[in-house]
């Protein structure tokens, strides 16, 4: 009670929200600090020392003694160099101290940060810059500034920059068609996201016993309990004690940040649970989610329980995603994918939804692309998660206006209230009340779209910048064809325009199932692409269509996208990599020593039963000995195999021709030992391996 009673008060307390920089700056100051957050604007050294210094003071009487710059490095993670507030004077004694400048600019070595070859080894040297965007907060006795990541040459290292600088993009361009359209109070476009998130549960003393937990995030190795998510009993389940109480203690935790966690409840899997924000600003739920991915695994401790947010933890149950829910905001508070109640709303409502569609299908490439990681790889196209093909599902309601303004038919609601007329040629239609399609990609949710073809463990920042991008070019195009319209031909001109688009773009519609081998049969006669893997993705990054929207829009320039190329093919391979030698490890020196005591139980046992019982039959004991020393050979042969294709994976020097023979040798390998000794696992006793199994660690939590 107490305790509820306080939650308004705990909210955002350790973030230098909006309320605290009223209290604490001057008013001029802050004037100008909004300024810049609310409209990019400038800002100059001496707001930026008066803001440092209420910062300061804040964060102190808050309980912090250090500051760091908080950025997002391309290795998904975040990172933070702690520097105190304490400056020595010359009398031996202490004052807290924090500049503008320190604020503003650091200089944390970036040479141990991925960059792809865009920082020489001489010039070690990273800058981190300020984002005022997104509101600095306080943890572990800490001030936390988010920042931006740079090398000396002013090249992204990060992952936010190209993030706000497809932000602005996108504003840009949305303005300019929204004035266009005769909306002139729009002077910007925000993108909003709220991200759901998928994660497993497991006591930490099973994790601690398992290598391929520990190296890679999944098991590598693990026969199937006897029952597993077949009897769909833990979806939406009644949560255990324990489980709820460690969602209650990462609820406050985040609330304390200003992280609106908002919904949670059991997934699919056993183990596995789910978190949901109320969305915000796209920047900031990335900052966010990047919080909350940290939070939930620190929480878990605390409760006995390692968090796992990889994608594919176990074979053959459920892997983990994160749902991409994205929308268009303006500042003047209209959300621009909420159909309208008037015929100009929906005109405005229709555009949007076609530049989306437009750019989904122009970018379906880039938008696969941006959600491949390794452990993506086992969802997407397993039947648990979208197929690799992205398609876009509208609904019924949206589908039938599409088709009636590409046959220029008159639109009726399906349950036959009339359509109202206007102005506008465009047909009037409610907000979509029909079916959800968990199948697809892309998917129209009433008055937002939701990606979900994203792994649990990716930052969002990545699917955001392109889509952001991708839209952004599309409304770009219809710019240019409108913008010599004249007034009183504009209606015509847009709904031309929208048609025409349609038509160009239907291809990426598709309302069905999209786990069945029909649609992606259907998907290929349809030109659309079916990026199966990682590898297969990631040239997509350097096709000339896509650095040509890049640069355009000032989102990466060539030797970033270079940089980011190098990077992700580097990430898959040494993943890959790291997977192949801990499996290796795991079969020499846990399950093949393992699966020799057992063998050696059965020889005694069949030995010393001969001797107490001559002429007695030992079949069962010699048909299991049989089986076992033939999986034991295999195993051990196949193992040699892995080791030797994996020290040839490490000379080959193209790293996409790597990444290939990862993807198709090595994962090869792992594969086909994994058959056998899955299958080994299931006729040996449970205590022959040193770690738990799949059934231990999926069903005591
Ligand atoms: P679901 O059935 O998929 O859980 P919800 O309606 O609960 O759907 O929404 C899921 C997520 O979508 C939440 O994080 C919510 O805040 C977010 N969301 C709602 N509206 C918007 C919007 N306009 N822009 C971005 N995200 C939104
Ligand atoms: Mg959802």
């Amino acid at each position: 009670m107490e305790e509820t009673k306080k939650i308004p008060e705990l909210y955002g307390s350790l973030v230098f929200n909006d309320k605290v920089m009223r209290e604490k700056l001057p008013k001029d100051v802050y004037k100008a600090l909004r300024k810049t957050i609310d409209n990019n604007a400038h800002f100059e050294l001496d707001v930026a020392n008066s803001v440092a210094v209420a910062m300061k003071e804040w964060a102190v009487e808050n309980g912090a003694t250090h500051f760091t710059h908080w950025f997002q490095p391309m290795t998904g993670a975040t990172a933070e160099k702690h520097d105190s507030f304490i400056s020595p004077d010359d009398k031996g004694q202490v004052i807290m101290e924090f500049a503008g400048k320190e604020l503003v600019k650091g200089e944390p070595d970036a040479s141990s940060f991925p960059s792809g070859g865009l920082r020489a080894t001489f010039e070690a040297r990273g800058y981190t810059a300020w984002d005022p965007t997104s509101p600095a907060f306080i943890k572990d006795k800490t001030l936390y500034i988010p920042t931006a990541f740079c090398s000396y040459s002013g090249e992204a290292l990060d992952k936010k920059t190209p993030l706000l600088r497809s932000m602005e993009a996108l504003s840009k361009e949305a303005t300019k068609v929204l004035n266009l359209l005769g909306n002139k109070e729009v002077t910007s476009v925000s993108t909003t996201v709220g991200p759901e998130q998928e994660y497993f549960l497991i006591d930490k003393e099973d994790y601690a016993k398992r290598k391929d937990l520990i190296f890679t995030g999944r098991t590598l190795l693990g026969a199937m309990p006897p029952k597993g998510q077949e009897m769909e009993d833990h979806y939406f389940g009644t949560l255990k004690t324990r489980v709820s109480e460690y969602m209650h203690d990462l609820d406050m935790e985040l609330w304390k940040l200003g992280i609106p966690a908002k919904t949670k409840h059991n997934e699919v899997a056993p183990c596995q649970h789910e978190l949901a924000p109320v969305f915000d600003t796209t920047n900031a739920a990335v900052d966010h989610n990047q919080l909350t991915m940290e939070l939930m695994k620190k929480v878990a401790e605390k409760h006995g329980f390692v968090c796992l947010l990889h994608e594919k933890p176990f074979a053959g149950i459920n892997g983990s995603g994160k749902h991409n829910n994205w929308s268009l905001s303006t500042n003047t508070g209209i959300n621009l994918l909420e159909p309208g109640k008037s015929p100009a709303e929906n005109t405005q409502f229709l555009v949007f939804l076609t530049a989306v569609i437009k750019a989904v299908d122009d970018y379906a490439d880039l938008l696969r692309l941006s959600v491949a990681t390794p452990g993506n790889d086992h969802r997407l196209g397993a039947n648990e998660a979208p197929p690799a093909v992205v398609s876009m599902f509208l609904g019924d309601e949206l589908t039938a206006v599409v088709e009636s303004i590409e046959n220029d038919t008159f639109f009726n609601r399906m349950d036959k209230v009339q359509m109202e007329t206007g102005a506008t040629v465009l047909p009037h239609f409610f907000k979509d009340n029909t079916d959800r399609n968990r199948t697809s990609p892309f998917a129209f949710t009433g008055n937002k779209f939701e990606f979900r073809m994203l792994g649990s463990s990716l930052s969002v920042a990545g699917p955001n910048v392109i889509l952001n991008t991708a839209v952004a070019e599309s409304l770009a195009g219809f710019y240019d064809e409108l913008k010599d319209v004249a007034k009183d031909k504009l209606d015509d001109a847009v709904h031309e325009l929208v048609k025409k688009t349609l038509i160009e773009h239907k291809r990426i519609i598709f309302n069905g199932d999209g786990y069945t081998d029909e649609w992606i049969e259907e998907a290929k006669k349809r030109g659309l692409p079916n990026l199966k893997s990682t590898p297969d993705a990631l040239p997509v990054f350097i096709a000339d269509k896509n650095v040509k929207l890049f640069t355009k829009h000032g989102i990466f320039t060539e030797s970033e996208i270079n940089s980011r190329y190098e990077i992700l093919l580097e990430n898959y391979n040494k993943t890959i990599h790291i997977e192949a030698k801990t499996l290796a490890d795991m079969l020499y020196h846990q399950f093949l020593p393992g699966v020799e005591g057992y063998m050696n139980e059965l020889a005694d046992t069949i030995i010393k039963k001969k001797q107490a019982l001559p002429g007695v039959s030992c079949k069962a004991e010699e048909s299991a000995l049989s089986k076992v020393s033939h999986a034991y050979d295999s195993i051990y042969e196949l193992t040699g195999k892995l080791t030797e294709d994996t020290a040839k994976a490490e000379l080959i020097e193209d790293s996409l021709k790597q990444a290939d023979y990862y993807k198709d040798t090595i994962i090869g390998d792992m594969e086909a030992i994994r058959v056998i000794a899955d299958a080994t696992e299931e006729i040996i006793p449970e205590d022959a391996l040193p770690y738990p199994n799949y059934g231990k660690i999926l069903f005591y939590v």
